[in-house]
């Protein structure tokens, strides 16, 4: 930082509350809607239904802009991530470029000079959550205005939620959306001088940027993003619209991130993409997950997993490249949403409750030991019980070993939000309790099978409720707690099976790796 950069930055710090407050005046005047007129660029549902393929560029020349070089020293970042592992790894790449800005992270909120909430938009008590937390930074900014404050992630992408925010939360410095992470530098130093929220939102597309700098979260295991966006358009879900359209990255450059991560001693890798079976797609080249995962299969890493899968695009090579086993795990997490043909083509899913089963049947006989799990939702609007007592066949026919269970909410503009339901809510509560205690059931039965078994357990550190036990998880992602050394940690080691409990499983480490069961 030079010194001219030091003097702009000293007169950011030397804000005073009077001042900070009259900026939350400014905003919430008459201005703000002008400027938000102007200046912004509502996410439109409509044309993004209608993009189409186009040229995605891959850049890789990401580099923090002189001027921002250095401007976190001495200074703290705290991000507060909801939703899921896509979020989590974004987290992540933000966490690497505000290091490579000089910051230090911290988890404590009045010790940080900037606090961003990368949020999740997929059901509405994730954004209450959210807005929630916005309500709590006020205090914070009201004490030290020179706190930077920012959202950024799914519900950014939200043109309600950026109004909501402009209109109502008007102290917060910044919104940027999913596409804009690598933008993070200049939006900070926008934010840190200009007296208007900055709003950077894009609606359609984004490039790809390679070469972004990661602050992964230990390691042990590694997220990798295979594929952005998706272009399934499921009628319930926001995703297409915050996400954006299908964009691959290219095979070469995924191996050799995990080359690298294998290289560094990482054991697990997961593929992230919101579809991950459409990958490839978008490149016209014919290579899809199957060919990448075939080609990861070679790499020195002892675990290869993916999520999340769509029935639809799920084909053959894939399966048979899974069936390989080595670092190919035949745990499977295959959301089917609904066990009604009738629902799921409202759903927009695509496949039909046979079509699902038939998929099922051809990866159990490739695979006949594979675990399957999957998500699913009741309640989408005029759900039938006769239609919900086909999810509750469909989930013991198929023998799910466990599942993310949701009870449908509307995300504005969807259609399936403007779809009149005559469902009570109690209903649906109802409904979801007793599909949960099928799941448990089912899980409990097999996590019995375990019992006196040993099984290979990647060691990840202490337990989350006991100190005194390891964790880790097994092949198929059984969640194992166990008594052994620490230097087992970041190892995979053999633990036999004293205790079967609905959600994991209790044992001790032992010797002997064989009779081992994955
Ligand atoms: N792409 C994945 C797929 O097609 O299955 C799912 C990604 S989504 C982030 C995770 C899960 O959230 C979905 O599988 C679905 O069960 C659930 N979900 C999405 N939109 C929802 C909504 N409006 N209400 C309730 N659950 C929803
Ligand atoms: Fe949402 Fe998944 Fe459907 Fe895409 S495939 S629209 S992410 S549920």
């Amino acid at each position: 930082m030079n010194e001219q950069q030091r003097k702009e930055m000293d007169q950011v710090r030397q804000r005073d509350p009077e001042n900070n407050l009259e900026r939350i005046k400014e905003k919430s005047s008459d201005d703000f809607m002008k400027y938000f007129e102007t200046t912004y660029q509502p996410p439109n549902m409509r044309d993004a239904q209608r993009r189409r393929k186009q040229d995605v560029d891959v850049h890789y020349d990401f580099h923090i802009p002189e001027e921002m070089q250095g401007v976190g020293e001495d200074r703290k970042y705290l991000i507060r991530t909801y939703g899921c592992q896509m979020n989590e790894h974004d987290t992540e790449v933000m966490a690497g470029i505000f290091e490579a800005m000089g910051y230090e992270s911290t988890n404590v909120a009045t010790e940080a000079d900037v606090i961003l909430l990368n949020t999740c938009a997929i059901r509405e008590n994730a954004e209450n959550k959210v807005f929630g937390e916005i309500g709590h930074l006020k205090s914070l900014k009201r004490e030290n205005p020179d706190l930077i404050l920012g959202v950024c992630g799914c519900m950014a992408q939200e043109e309600g939620v950026v109004n909501r925010i402009l209109k109502k939360h008007p102290f917060m410095d910044m919104i940027f959306g999913t596409h804009n992470i690598h933008k993070v530098p200049e939006l900070l130093k926008e934010a840190m001088f200009s007296k208007e929220m900055v709003v950077d939102v894009w609606s359609k597309e984004g490039d790809i940027i390679e070469n972004l700098p990661r602050s992964r979260k230990g390691k042990i295991k590694a997220w990798v993003n295979v594929m952005y966006g998706c272009d399934k358009f499921c009628t319930y879900c926001i995703v297409p619209y915050t996400r954006g359209k299908e964009r691959s990255r290219l095979p070469e450059d995924i191996i050799q991130e995990v080359r690298h991560l294998a290289a560094q001693g990482y054991k697990e890798v997961t593929l992230l993409g919101q579809n991950v079976n459409a990958y490839g797609k978008d490149l016209d080249i014919g290579y899809g997950l199957g060919d990448l995962m075939d080609d990861l299969h070679k790499i020195d890493i002892p675990r290869v997993r993916f999520t999340t899968s769509h029935p639809r695009d799920f084909d053959d090579r894939l399966i048979e490249v899974l069936a390989k086993g080595g670092n190919m795990l035949d745990h499977i997490h295959l959301p089917v949403q609904s066990g009604s043909s009738d629902v799921l083509k409202i759903m927009g899913r695509k496949y039909s409750r046979e079509d699902y089963l038939e998929l099922v049947r051809k990866i159990r006989e490739a695979m006949p030991n594979a675990t399957l799990t999957t998500d699913i939702i009741v309640g989408f609007p005029n759900e039938t019980e006769a239609q919900f007592q086909e999810t509750l066949s469909l989930v013991e026919e198929v023998g799910f070993e466990a599942a993310y269970t949701f009870i449908f909410s509307p995300r504005e503009n969807t259609p399936a939000a403007k779809m009149r339901d005559k469902v009570p809510m109690d209903e649906k509560k109802e409904r979801l309790q007793r599909l949960n205690a099928l799941i448990n059931k089912q899980s409990k039965e097999t996590m019995e099978l375990y019992e006196g078994e040993i099984v290979h357990v990647l060691v990840e550190g202490e337990s989350k409720n006991n100190a005194e036990v390891l964790a880790g998880y097994t092949k198929r992602n059984k969640l194992v707690n166990f008594v052994g050394p620490d230097s087992a940690i970041g190892q995979i080691v053999p633990v036999k099976i004293t205790k079967a409990k609905t959600w994991s499983l209790d044992g001790e480490m032992v010797e002997t790796t064989t009779g081992v069961k994955e």
